[in-house]
């Protein structure tokens, strides 16, 4: 097996997204923390002619650059920072340097999403003299705020649009959509999210008291039944169903002589379109009431809110209009991303890409938000967020080639 760092390989050998590819994952950019990663895409962005707009909200770094005077906006979307890599020594190589082994890429960030934005860079430089700057305008939106709380990043970005009447007519998001090989699979929507608390209350006593206590836990346990049990949609053929999951059942201190008298259950919920994020509040925190008899002194928190979104002229846009982000921002030029995307993707890759809505929350809710059409297409996402994170270096092309076909059917 051949082992070498990318920065030791003479400089000949790297191509344009490799060399943007290194930059990126040495700079260690744990989220929200962007550790230089934007300054580098800043330069690369001006060297090409691009107006930068850099601004930070409470400690996130964003990015905005910009080029044409069309009217039709169209966008790469992307974001800087990574998971952290919790114990390196368990990793084959340090995940901040790039490491090629045998022709396959580790690092924190090749996948989600440094690669994809290396991809990016060099199929939009490559595009760029043939894209019709009259007719369109583009953007590269860049964050460092995805993984964390996402409350600074995207969010922030749609904001500074808007004010200005920018926000785009397309978006492409680089996340890891991908399943086995590039283009297999691209995303097309996300399912809702919603976080709930519920602490209940019962008596502190000595376990051998048991007369004398009100077990808190035991309460939680019928409760956190109770939860698990509740049935949902089953979804549709474009959205997978919706389900409720208990993520904790929390006593706080603990020792084996104390019944407890507090207890933190904490759930999460995603929902398909055929919930709304009120209809699934009033379902729990009236049926909670119902339990009334368990539950003295219920107090229920709600926490990160995530509206689902869905890029498609499919039939349930009209039967969920009102629960979902639907783009409804209409461009001067007509295009439909998803049978562009498809496109470059059959033409370079001969594949059928599957349209999936799957996958956790991402910042296509706060793009699509804006009434903007997004498709979410990146490399294969096996590796995310785990130990030596990997990407292949041909799949690394294999993007950079679709992107730029993307580019040049659309804006040439
Ligand atoms: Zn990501």
């Amino acid at each position: 097996m051949q082992t070498q760092t990318v920065m030791d390989q003479p400089k000949f050998d790297l191509d344009q997204t490799m060399e943007h590819l290194v930059q990126l994952i040495h700079r260690p950019s744990i989220t929200p923390n962007d550790a230089g990663c934007q300054q580098y895409l800043s330069r690369v962005f001006q060297r090409l002619g691009m107006q930068c707009h850099a601004f930070e909200v409470e400690g996130v770094s964003n990015l905005v650059a910009k080029i044409g005077k069309g009217k039709t906006r169209i966008a790469f979307a992307g974001h800087t920072d990574v998971v952290p890599a919790p114990y390196p020594e368990q990793w084959s190589a340090d995940p901040f340097t790039l490491t090629d082994v045998d022709g396959l890429l580790i690092g924190r960030g090749v996948a989600d999403m440094k690669g994809g934005i290396a991809a990016m860079l060099t199929a939009f430089e490559h595009a760029l003299p043939h894209i019709n700057l009259d007719d369109f305008t583009f953007y590269f939106l860049i964050t460092s705020d995805e993984e964390g709380e996402a409350e600074y990043g995207t969010a922030e970005i749609m904001e500074y649009l808007k004010q200005r009447d920018e926000v785009p007519h397309y978006c492409i998001i680089g996340e890891p959509s991908s399943q086995s090989k590039v283009g297999d699979v691209i995303k097309v929507g996300r399912r809702g999210s919603v976080s709930g608390e519920v602490v209940i209350q019962g008596v502190q006593g000595h376990v051998a008291y048991p007369q004398d206590a009100n077990n808190a836990a035991h309460k939680a346990m019928m409760l956190g039944r109770w939860l698990s049990e509740l049935s949902w949609d089953e979804g549709s053929k474009d959205f997978p169903g919706s389900q409720l999951q208990i993520t904790s059942i929390d006593t706080g201190t603990w020792t084996d002589n104390i019944i407890p008298g507090q207890c933190t259950l904490r759930f999460n919920v995603r929902y398909s379109h055929k919930q709304s994020q009120e209809q699934i509040i009033k379902r729990i925190t009236d049926g909670l009431m119902q339990l009334k008899q368990l539950t003295k002194n219920i107090d229920i928190k709600w926490s990160r809110p995530c509206k689902p979104y869905f890029t498609s002229g499919s039939s349930i846009v009209d039967e969920a209009s009102q629960n979902i982000n639907i783009p409804t921002h209409i461009a001067p030029q007509d295009i439909d991303l998803i049978a562009e995307v498809e496109r470059a993707i059959f033409n370079e890759l001969k594949l059928f890409p599957r349209l999936s809505m799957s996958g956790g929350t991402s910042d296509g809710r706060f793009i699509a938000a804006a009434g903007c059409q997004v498709v979410e297409l990146g490399l294969p996402n096996h590796s995310i967020h785990k130990t030596d994170e990997h990407v292949k270096k041909h799949d690394l092309h294999e993007l950079t080639k679709v992107y730029k076909s993307v580019l040049l059917q659309i804006l040439a």
